[in-house]
């Protein structure tokens, strides 16, 4: 029956109201009992403070259907003992009215703020647990000490009244008072804890979009120029730690100023998403990345284990762009958008950093260029491939 354990390590969960040793009766069922009722009411609140319709009205049947359980075990403990006195009674009436006044201020409270019903409901389960146990429970626990040591039943009340003193209803005043601010600031901690995760959650996503957005470029939801660089050095660093081929490939858009003449500068806008939405696709591998350097000018980063790829992936990628058949009738190869790529390969040393891989790129591109077009250039041999 005791489940506080894994309730209370679980981040969320607070003890509004913690079990305190001054509410033992000495009556071992009946003090399990009341730590069971803790634990439930425990568990309402954290319902509660949630706001989860469900969970709140589980956490209520399930403290109801408890409640009724310990004050028929209860009452039969007393009843035992003190039989019909009117003690008894008392008591039975005072369960009775425990869950209908929950439930009332519940309904009482239904279109105030929700704190404050959970106030309003902590504050009477408080007063009320300390009114049972504390005041209640522990003068019937005194008196059937007392008649189990031979007391009668008037002796036993006598001498529970005694011991119930001043100083008891004082230890009352001091439990109430301590739990209520107990209870208020917990809750108030509960709070700016849940609006501190929402904040932060929130300043999270919002980070995620920044940083997103820093290395995107707007236009084509591609990566950017600077990422390149980012994405160009960890790969370098992999390849040369695994002395695997590290593929550069750059390529521009062939007459594309006469696309943008022709068809107009948002026509042209739209040419470059369809390429870039199509390069993403052509790129899936895991190892393929796909930036847009400069306006019309595109880098494909890969890794390979061999110096052939580069060919392979240099068709793969003009073909492919160049089979979305884009109108581009002025052009002077072709009747659709082409490209021209310069391509490098190679296990990278010392010298093959950005600049200088970039630098080979682009030559061959120009090579590419002055060689017909719609062609790549990946060797300093010049072949054109296509
Ligand atoms: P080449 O085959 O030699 O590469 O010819 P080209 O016309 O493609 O080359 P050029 O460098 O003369 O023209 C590039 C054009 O790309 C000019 C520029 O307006 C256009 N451009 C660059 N960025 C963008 C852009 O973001 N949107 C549009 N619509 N056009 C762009
Ligand atoms: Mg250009
Ligand atoms: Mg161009």
């Amino acid at each position: 029956m005791h489940n506080s354990d894994s309730q209370n390590t679980s981040l969320d969960y607070i003890e509004v109201f913690p079990w305190n040793k001054s509410f033992e009766t000495g009556i071992e069922e009946v003090d399990e009992q009341h730590k069971m009722l803790i634990v439930l009411i425990n568990k309402l609140v954290n319902t509660l403070v949630h706001n989860e319709e469900l969970a709140v009205k589980e956490a209520f049947a399930e403290l109801a259907a408890y409640a009724d359980y310990h004050f028929a075990a209860e009452e039969k403990v007393w009843a035992e003992h003190l039989q019909d006195d009117e003690w008894v009674s008392a008591h039975r009436k005072n369960h009775t009215s425990f869950l209908p006044q929950v439930l009332e201020i519940k309904e009482r409270d239904a279109d105030k703020p929700l704190h404050d019903v959970i106030e309003d409901i902590v504050r009477f389960l408080i007063r009320w647990l300390a009114f049972h146990i504390i005041d209640d429970d522990k003068r019937l626990a005194i008196a059937i000490h007392a008649m189990e040591q031979g007391a009668s039943i008037a002796e036993a009340k006598h001498l529970a009244e005694e011991e119930m003193n001043d100083s008891v209803s004082l230890l009352i005043d001091i439990v109430l008072n301590m739990y209520d601010s107990l209870s208020s600031r917990t809750l108030n901690l509960m709070r700016e804890r849940r609006a501190r995760i929402v904040a932060e959650t929130e300043l999270r996503e919002a980070n995620r979009k920044l940083e997103a957005l820093s290395i995107t470029d707007q236009l084509t939801g591609l990566y950017n120029r600077r990422h390149f660089e980012e994405v160009f050095d960890r790969e370098r660093k992999r390849a040369q730690r695994s002395g695997s081929h590290l593929i550069v490939l750059l390529f521009d858009i062939d007459y594309f100023k006469r696309l943008n003449d022709r068809y107009g500068h948002a026509q042209g806008d739209h040419a470059l998403r369809q390429i870039s939405a199509e390069l993403q696709v052509l790129c899936r591998r895991g190892s393929d990345f796909a930036f847009r350097v400069g306006g019309e000018e595109f880098v494909v980063l890969s890794s390979a284990t061999d110096e052939h790829s580069v060919y392979d992936l240099a068709e793969h990628i003009r073909t492919g762009l160049a089979a979305l058949k884009i109108d581009n009738i002025d052009s002077d190869i072709a009747e659709y958008l082409t490209i021209s790529l310069g391509g490098v390969s190679c296990v990278p040393t010392q010298k093959d950093d950005l600049d200088h891989l970039m630098g080979v790129a682009d030559q061959r591109l120009y090579m590419a260029k002055s060689r017909g077009r719609n062609c790549a250039v990946i060797d300093d041999q010049g072949d054109p491939v296509n």
